[in-house]
C-alpha cells in the first residue's frame, strides 16, 4: 500500500512538472464560460449537405448565445444551461424533446437531468412522455421535490402538479426518426446502425460567482424497450457538477457511460489532483491541458469497454473542453475571454480558450 502511494505520488509529480503552469487571469473580472453539445456519433462531411451543416451550426450558435447572454449579464450557471437546452429540446434536429427518437413501440420517452455545482443538488427524470421540456421537469425535481430522480407515470404526475407544459405525440415526431425505427425493425439492425449520431443535448457552465451547473436531455436510443434508461438522467454518468472541480455533460452509448460513471469519474479525478496540489507546495497540476488529459483518460476507458460518445466540460478555472471518440460531435463553447465557436467534426480546430 505504501509502495502504491509512493508510486502514485511520483507519477503525479512527473505529470505535473512537465505540464505548463496555469495561465491565471490577470484581471479582477470574474470569468464565466459555457459549453454545449447536440450529440456525438458518426457525423461525417461526406454525409452532410452544406445546407444541413449550416442549419446545425446555426442551431448550436443560437443555443450557445442564449446561455452566453445570461452569463454575460451576471446570471447563474443553472439558468444559462437551461436556456441553451430549452432551445435544443424544441429543435427537431436534436434527439431531445421535439425530434426525439422512437421507442420500439413507436413512442417517445425522455430522460433528463440537471445538477447544481454549489451543493451538488440534483434532479432527474427517466422514461417520461409528453413533456415538452424534460430539462424543466428535472429542475423541478431538484427544487420542488425531496427526491433526486423520478420515473415514468409518477414523474408525469409530478409534472402535472408543477404545471409543466405537455404536447401531443405528433409534436415530438419527425419523419427521419420514424424511418430510423422502421429500418431498424425491418433489417434487424441495432440502434447504433440506424442512429448515425446520438443527438442528445447538454450544457455545462461556470458563472461569474464561480458556480457551476450541468444538464443533459435526450430521447435515448432508437428502438429502446422494456423501460430502458440511458446515462443522461443518471447523476454521475451523463451529468455531474461540483464547484470544486468541474461540470460535465455526456452523450453516447449510455450503457457504457453508466458502467464507467463517466461524468463523476472525470470530476473526481480532477478533484483528487486539486487536493494533491493544495497539499504539495510548489506543484501546479491544474494547468491548461490537465483536465483534457483526465477527461480523455475516462473516455479511453469507455472505448476500452466497447462504447463510444463524448463529453463537454468546464472547470472551476473557466477552461472549456471536449473529449469524444466518434467522428464528430455537435458542440460549441463561449467564454468571458472572447471565445465563441461551434464545431461538428473531429478534425476541426479546437484552440485553447484560456
Ligand atoms: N446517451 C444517450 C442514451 O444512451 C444517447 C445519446 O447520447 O444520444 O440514452
Amino acid at each position: 500500500m505504501m509502495l502504491f502511494r509512493s508510486l502514485a505520488a511520483a507519477a503525479l509529480i512527473v505529470v505535473t512538472t512537465v505540464l505548463p503552469l496555469p495561465a491565471l487571469a490577470q484581471d479582477d473580472e470574474p470569468r464565466w464560460s459555457i459549453a454545449i453539445h447536440g450529440g456525438a456519433g458518426t457525423i461525417r462531411r461526406e454525409d452532410m449537405t452544406p445546407e444541413r451543416e449550416a442549419a446545425y451550426r446555426a442551431a448550436l450558435q443560437q443555443a450557445l448565445d442564449a446561455g452566453t447572454r445570461i452569463l454575460e449579464e451576471g446570471g447563474s450557471a443553472l439558468d444559462a444551461i437551461e436556456a441553451a437546452i430549452l432551445l435544443m429540446e424544441d429543435d427537431p434536429k436534436f434527439n431531445a424533446g421535439r425530434g426525439a427518437v422512437y421507442t420500439w413501440e413507436g413512442a417517445h420517452e425522455f430522460d433528463a437531468s440537471i445538477m447544481d455545482g454549489r451543493d451538488r443538488d440534483a434532479g432527474a427524470v427517466a422514461g417520461v412522455t409528453g413533456i415538452r421540456h424534460p430539462i424543466l421537469l428535472a429542475r423541478k425535481v431538484m427544487t420542488d421535490s425531496p427526491h433526486v430522480m423520478l420515473a415514468g407515470q409518477g414523474a408525469e404526475q409530478f409534472a402535472a402538479e408543477q404545471g409543466l407544459e405537455t404536447m401531443p405525440p405528433e409534436w415530438f415526431g419527425t419523419e427521419a426518426r420514424r424511418e430510423a425505427l422502421e429500418r431498424m425493425k425491418a433489417d434487424k439492425l441495432s440502434a447504433l446502425d440506424v442512429d448515425i449520431k446520438f443527438g442528445t443535448v447538454g450544457a455545462v457552465a461556470l458563472d461569474r460567482d464561480g458556480n457551476m451547473a450541468a444538464g443533459t436531455s435526450t430521447g435515448g436510443m432508437t428502438g429502446k424497450r422494456w423501460g430502458r434508461i440511458g446515462d443522461a438522467p443518471v447523476i454521475g454518468a451523463g451529468t455531474y457538477a461540483d464547484n470544486r472541480s468541474c461540470a460535465v455533460s455526456a452523450t453516447g452509448w449510455g450503457e457504457y457511460f453508466i458502467r464507467v460513471g463517466v461524468a463523476k469519474s472525470i470530476c473526481e479525478r480532477l478533484l483528487m489532483v486539486r487536493n494533491f496540489e493544495s497539499t504539495s507546495a510548489g506543484l501546479r497540476a491544474t494547468g491548461p491541458g490537465f483536465a483534457q488529459i483526465l477527461a480523455d483518460s475516462v473516455m479511453d476507458d469507455v472505448k476500452r469497454l466497447g462504447g463510444d460518445g463524448g463529453i463537454i466540460l468546464v472547470t472551476a478555472a473557466g477552461e472549456t473542453l471536449y473529449s469524444f471518440n466518434t467522428a464528430g460531435m455537435y458542440r460549441g463553447r463561449a467564454t468571458s475571454a472572447g471565445v465563441s465557436e461551434v464545431a461538428i467534426y473531429a478534425d476541426e480546430e479546437q484552440p485553447s480558450d484560456r
